[in-house]
């Protein structure tokens, strides 16, 4: 299927006619062990002489087949399917580096992934210098002999900084660093790391990728010997395996990927130039934006749209509150990336586990509103948000 539309390649990627009855819908193997016709083939199963399932944890063909489609979308050379983003960003980390080794990531970015690089720190001796990842020569400038992985998230969580992800590329290669970017925000139908230069893409499939919020999921992708390296080492030895049913529901999720993110898009700027224009908003932020200081890397880099999520500020975490209990068709939560439109007070909410000096650090104000726009109708959208703006 090279060489066809991405729109195409969403709606039958990971299809095997082959397969399955020639089944349109890849079925569900709930089976957590497979059986052998004699100990030769089990033998060779185990040992990878031959390809084959054996062991729930290990993979069955609802999730081979996810991972090809994902890996396909992405323009990988292999992809491999966890239980959460989480699951997949530690086996990243954890795949590439060991004690002693020096990772490169944004002081601006989602917090949890801020966490566990500082978990790995005190647990296992791996440090990271934390940059402003919106000047890619920031990385290296901090790259030491030790350096082993530089990480990049763009647009990133709740800031939407971009980042030049062809820059961080020659700078991996040049210093011989394996890069990866969390991709969550731009899906492959904006933005595709991999073509330009990354090695690895890691992704919360609970977002966009699965995009109806009734599912926790990760997926990496990129050059098969790193990918290889996730899954005989952290997938293998801590698990965070992908369950069979969440892996059918990402596989459809992604057939209509290429429509909702294009819808996603479309509301977004809409909602965000909105927004830019409301006398409460203190500053909206959206690549999109021609004042995000982003803007043009995003356009180069984001080949179809800045993707459907927004941050702006109001005046006080007060005021935010206010304007978080004014609207209606929007639900107040902590995800992203599902058909509705979610909003959230991020210093109460997905960032609170971060000191005030890192938040600072990461340009999140006390006012700051996420807002992850889904695909219902632009104008309704900017009227709730706009009503509920009016009653702060
Ligand atoms: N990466 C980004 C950018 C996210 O926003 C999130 C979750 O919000 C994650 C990774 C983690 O994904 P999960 O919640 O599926 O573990």
């Amino acid at each position: 299927m090279s060489g066809v539309s991405i729109f195409t390649q969403a709606v039958h990627a990971g299809e095997d006619r082959t397969e399955h009855y020639g089944a349109l819908s890849v079925p569900i193997y709930p089976a957590s062990v497979y059986g052998f016709p004699d100990a030769d083939e089990a033998a060779a199963v185990h040992n990878e002489e031959k390809e084959g399932f054996y062991y729930g944890r290990l993979g069955n063909p609802t999730q081979q087949a996810l991972e090809g489609a994902i890996a396909r979308l992405e323009n990988a050379e292999a992809a491999l399917a966890f239980a959460s983003g989480m699951a997949a960003i530690s086996a990243a980390v954890l795949a590439v580096t060991r004690t002693g080794d020096h990772i490169v990531a944004p002081k601006s970015m989602y917090s949890t992934t801020t966490s566990l690089l500082h978990s790995i720190r005190e647990r296992f001796g791996i440090e990271t210098t934390f940059i402003d990842a919106s000047a890619a020569q920031n990385y290296e400038a901090a790259i030491r002999p030790n350096t082993r992985l530089l990480w990049v998230e763009t647009p990133s969580n709740p800031m939407l900084q971009i980042t030049d992800i062809s820059e961080v590329a020659s700078i991996g290669r040049r210093h011989n660093v394996v890069t990866v970017a969390d991709n969550t925000f731009a899906t492959p139908f904006n933005q595709r790391p991999l073509e330009l230069g990354l090695d690895l893409v890691a992704h919360s499939a609970t977002k966009y990728l699965g995009g109806h919020s009734d599912l926790t999921a990760g997926i990496l992708a990129g050059r098969k010997d790193l990918v290889e390296a996730a899954r005989l080492g952290p997938a293998k030895l801590y698990g965070g395996n992908i369950a069979p049913q969440a892996a059918w529901l990402v596989l459809r999720g992604v057939k209509t990927l290429a429509l909702r993110i294009e819808r996603h898009n479309e509301n977004a700027l809409a909602v965000a130039q909105a927004l830019a224009g409301h006398p409460r908003v203190v500053k909206a932020y959206y690549p999109g934006l021609p004042d995000h200081p982003g803007h043009d890397i995003a356009r180069r880099q984001m080949e179809r749209g800045s993707g459907g999520m927004v941050a702006f500020e109001l005046e006080t975490a007060d005021a935010a509150r206010r304007f978080v209990n004014g609207v209606r068709l929007c639900t107040i939560g902590t995800s992203l990336g599902g058909v509705e439109t979610i909003v959230q007070h991020s210093v109460s909410m997905t960032h609170a586990t971060l000191s005030p000096e890192e938040r600072q650090a990461a340009g999140i104000a006390d006012g700051l509103i996420r807002l992850s726009v889904g695909i219902e109708d632009a104008d309704d959208l900017i009227a709730d948000l706009t009503q509920a703006l009016d009653g702060v």
